[in-house]
């Protein structure tokens, strides 16, 4: 919570002025009821219409005064309350940046999108709230009870009764909204997960029929938040009637007690007509207490979610003293590398060595599930080694910086993303400067230049959300264009060439051998047409390395090797 008080300071200007407006405000509105009391006592009582006209006006003037105090205190509390909520968002924004892919397992995509946008919003709409009530609410309770008192003492004796009365009332609303209000928050959760996951997998859906389970599934979260916010309703609707008849008893009994003390000559009229506004204030201002403690404990639920992100630091962090190499030549090795993923039991991949130098395509071929993509990503160093290192050009990647590291590294993921934008400028991603004839020609080579002139704009066709107006392997081609218009040292291919035909994916690795020529290349496939040439195939199975060195060598040597050739190559082929 502190840290989010820390986000305030940069906004403490407009909030100390919301807070001295609405201090004016509440005085104007507490000095109002005595102004009227004199009126109705020395003016209207006495028929000095020149003293009407003199307090009337001079009531009009405070009047506007307070009113102009409660707009401007509005404007700035809406503006403090804004920025702070854009402050929050670019910090979590940047935060989550900073997080290397375990923090992203950890928290899921969803909730921290719904952290940055609705947990924000709300406590955006509290902090205004409270900016307002803070210091409405004391000074309306407390000056109220010195005018209230300044009117007439023994009349306060009917606040002693219906204020311990309306107390009651808002801790019982309370008790029973507070849980309410909190498992609405877990419900909109939980709805917002599976509306997400419908609208991603739509076609999932439709294609195994079924939109009625997915419907119903809906339905029922839908019906659990709307039951809960329904009951909640229910209380708060139910609070103001109760509210308002204690408030009109009040008032009654005011009238009641003040008339009688009217005829026997303790008090004027205008006095008990001050005396019910003021008795108004009194309650009103516990009320607007109740609704701040209904309201903090949500946002706080919400504030905590932050906070949460927040304070998780990646486990991944530049080194305090990065180191530089002396040459960039792209080379790459892993010593006796292991690694797990949090929570699992099995290594993910044990105990690899090997090494890659410039001008050398290595391969690395294995089933499903045997490690290929975990151990690629350790390059880039998504994920940090649990033992042994992974060094480019000598140096422990944990020991340079992140982005000298991943400046040398053109990373085709297995997934191929692309942005919303054009072709052009998702090619642009690779290298920001590059020129139009860069962008040309790594299209070329990465053999999209092709269909990307069919397409109806060319290079400045835009590509939908998701990238779903191109198809996989145009995807994969985009991909890969992206990574060569970098011209890095070291390029790192996962399974790039899955959705390539056997004709576009040999044109393309014809192309890719002269443009990477002296760059180190690590390919991952499946194919073993795919990697057949390569200088150095290296087979993984279950984590660990079955078998290191060219197709010849392996044939000879390499049991898995040689299954998973059989199962793919025809004799002749194998010859
Ligand atoms: P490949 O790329 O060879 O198909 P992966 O490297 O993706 O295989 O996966 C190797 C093993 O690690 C698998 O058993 C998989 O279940 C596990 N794994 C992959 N990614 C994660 C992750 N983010 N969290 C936990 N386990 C993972
Ligand atoms: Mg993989």
């Amino acid at each position: 919570m502190k840290k989010l008080v820390e986000f305030l300071k940069p906004f403490q200007v407009p909030i100390y002025l919301v807070l001295i407006l609405i201090l004016l405000q509440s005085l104007a509105e507490l000095y109002l009821p005595t102004l009227m009391a004199d009126i109705v006592d020395k003016g209207v009582v006495t028929g000095d219409t020149q003293y009407i006209w003199k307090i009337g006006g001079f009531m009009l003037l405070v009047a506007a005064g307070g009113v102009i105090c409660s707009v401007t205190a509005s404007f700035f509390s809406a503006k403090a309350a804004s920025g702070f909520g854009k402050l929050l968002r670019s910090k979590i924004f940047s935060h989550v940046g900073d997080f290397s892919l375990h923090e992203f397992d950890q928290f899921g995509t969803a909730s921290l999108i719904t952290r940055t946008t609705n947990d924000i919003t709300q406590v955006q709409q509290v902090l205004i709230m409270m900016l307002r009530m803070m210091v409405m609410a004391p000074m309306m309770c407390i000056g109220g009870i010195i005018m209230a008192l300044s009117k007439d003492t023994k009349l306060t004796l009917v606040l002693a009764v219906s204020i311990p009365v309306l107390i009651i009332i808002i801790l019982i609303v309370q008790k029973k909204a507070i849980p309410l209000f909190k498992a609405m928050q877990v419900k909109l959760d939980k709805l917002n997960r599976v509306l997400r996951e419908n609208l991603i997998g739509i076609r999932v859906i439709r294609s195994f029929n079924r939109i009625d389970h997915e419907k119903k599934r809906f339905d029922e979260a839908n019906w659990d938040l709307t039951q809960t916010a329904i009951k909640v309703n229910k209380i708060m609707a139910a609070m103001m009637p109760t509210m308002m008849i204690i408030l009109n008893l009040t008032t009654v009994a005011i009238i009641w007690f003040g008339s009688i003390r009217i005829s026997n000559g303790h008090m004027e009229v205008g006095d008990m007509m001050a005396f019910i506004q003021y008795a108004m204030q009194i309650m009103f201002s516990f009320l607007m207490l109740a609704m701040m403690f209904v309201m903090i404990p949500r946002a706080a639920v919400s504030a905590g979610r932050i906070v949460e992100v927040l304070d998780t630091i990646a486990d991944i962090k530049n080194s305090e003293k990065p180191i530089e190499p002396a040459t960039i030549r792209g080379e790459v090795e892993f010593q006796n590398v292991s690694f797990s993923y949090p929570g699992a039991e099995m290594q993910a991949i044990s105990d690899i060595s090997f090494k890659m130098i410039p001008g050398d395509v290595t391969a690395i071929i294995g089933g499903t599930g045997s490690g290929k993509s975990t151990l690629i990503n350790l390059i880039p160093r998504f994920y940090d080694v649990d033992h042994g290192k992974v060094l480019v050009d000598g140096i422990d990647v944990r020991e340079m910086t992140q982005e000298s590291l991943r400046q040398k590294i053109g990373f085709v993921p297995q997934q191929a993303v692309l942005f919303t934008g054009t072709i052009g400028e998702n090619i642009l991603y690779g290298k920001e400067n590059a020129t139009e004839e860069e962008i040309r020609y790594a299209a070329e080579i990465a053999q999209a230049a092709d269909f990307i002139a069919e397409m109806p704009k060319g290079y400045n066709t835009e590509i939908a959300q998701g990238g779903t107006n191109v198809s996989g392997g145009q995807k994969q081609r985009l991909s890969i264009a992206r990574a060569l218009v970098r011209k890095p040292e070291i390029y790192v291919f996962d399974d790039s060439f899955s959705a390539l035909d056997f004709k576009t994916d040999a044109k393309l690795r014809a192309a890719l051998k002269e443009e990477t020529g002296n760059a180190t290349v690590l390919i991952v496939a499946q194919r073993v047409s795919t990697i057949m040439d390569a200088d150095q195939i290296i087979v993984l199975d279950n984590g660990k390395i079955a078998g290191k060195g060219t197709h010849k060598q392996l044939m000879e040597t390499c049991n898995v090797y040689r299954e998973i050739v059989m199962s793919q190559l025809s004799e002749e082929e194998i010859a």
